[in-house]
């Protein structure tokens, strides 16, 4: 069946992402292919990265490690939120690594694992998961393969970034653990203090751009297109889309095209977002509907019924334009896309 939207996904694009990480980490880069890949495809994500030599790959929870089904023989796969009680029979069954996030978790561990390694994440000032510095001693006995902390404001310029590093550091000289590891995306542009022994890249393998430090280094790997289903010329005067918010100062060529926020292009692009026509730079005029939104294409005469746009998507600047978080960009693409690995 024809799709009249379409999600190119760049394959190697995605495997030279990976690579700049690991390179300018100077140790071995995993990847957060949590959230379907962060949307895209979380098996093809896998099985690219693979290629490129990733080995350790992270997913939320054990329900996605499920829906996975499994890493090669070769590769480790880690279930950032551990176990709850319900997940203990499937999480004893599966060959995935549990994190440890909470004293709770460490005891369910040790009772039931029969001594299996786990992971550990340390909070050093993010509250939100993991066990707080002086809760350390929980994991006397329990094999620990990777021991984690994660950044809260490794994006911005904060103090709270060299605050997180010496606690983790304070922490790690007190911990017994095959491996530590702090930096996800963001974390890596920081520098080398940041990267222990393993990096947990994420956002910027899938292109987006973490920190300035990586501006220049990523490739946009996702692409989304469209197909116009009309041309019309809305007169002077009058209005188009839902509440009327555009009007038109002058007779105004528009394309309407299949891609709305049903499909995660969100209504944050209602007269902020871009297309393009070839060279041509096609803006958004008036909301997002649900399945369709309107360019003003007076600047691509040729542009008629079946064509394809290109709706601008490149992370930073559709983030800048709609409000939108990189992150929300990606997760939230819509299920009607024809999807393409390229
Ligand atoms: C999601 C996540 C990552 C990856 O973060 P990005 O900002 O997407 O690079 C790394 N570590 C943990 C613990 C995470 O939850």
């Amino acid at each position: 069946m024809h799709r009249p939207l379409r999600l190119t996904i760049d394959r190697t694009a995605l495997q030279h992402n990976w690579r700049w990480f690991k390179d300018r980490a100077g140790v071995p880069a995993g990847a957060a292919i949590k959230a379907n890949g962060y949307g895209l495809g979380a098996r093809e994500a896998l099985m690219a990265l693979h290629d490129a030599g990733c080995r350790t790959f992270f997913v939320s929870t054990y329900a996605e490690a499920n829906a996975l089904g499994g890493v090669p023989d070769d590769s480790e796969l880690v279930v950032l939120h551990g176990p709850s009680g319900e997940d203990m029979e499937f999480a004893l069954a599966s060959s995935a690594r549990p994190v440890l996030n909470s004293v709770a978790q460490v005891e369910r561990w040790r009772q039931a694992a029969g001594g299996r390694p786990a992971d550990a994440m340390i909070d050093t000032g993010m509250n939100r998961l993991g066990l707080r510095p002086d809760e350390a001693g929980a994991l006397d006995g329990v094999t620990i393969d990777t021991l984690h902390s994660h950044l809260a404001c490794a994006d911005e310029d904060s103090a709270m970034n060299e605050r997180q590093l010496a606690a983790f550091r304070d922490v790690a000289g007190r911990v017994q653990a095959r491996r530590f590891s702090l930096a996800n995306s963001a974390g890596v542009c920081l520098g080398r203090d940041y990267s222990f022994d393993l990096v947990r890249p994420g956002l910027g393998l899938y292109g987006g751009i973490p920190r300035h430090e990586a501006a220049d280094e990523l490739r946009q790997v996702a692409r989304i297109a469209a197909q116009v289903v009309q041309r019309r010329v809305i007169l002077k005067g009058e209005s188009c889309g839902y509440g009327a918010t555009f009007v038109a100062d002058a007779d105004t060529e528009a394309a309407i095209v299949n891609i709305g926020y049903a499909d995660g292009y969100l209504r944050g692009f209602s007269s902020r977002g871009t297309a393009f026509a070839g060279e041509f730079a096609l803006p958004v005029i008036g909301r997002v509907s649900m399945d369709l939104v309107a360019l003003n294409c007076g600047s691509a005469p040729q542009l008629g019924d079946g064509d394809w746009v290109e709706l601008d998507y490149d992370l930073p600047t559709a983030s800048q334009a709609s409000g939108l978080s990189q992150y929300e960009l990606l997760t939230t693409l819509g299920a009607r896309f024809e999807r393409t690995w390229a």
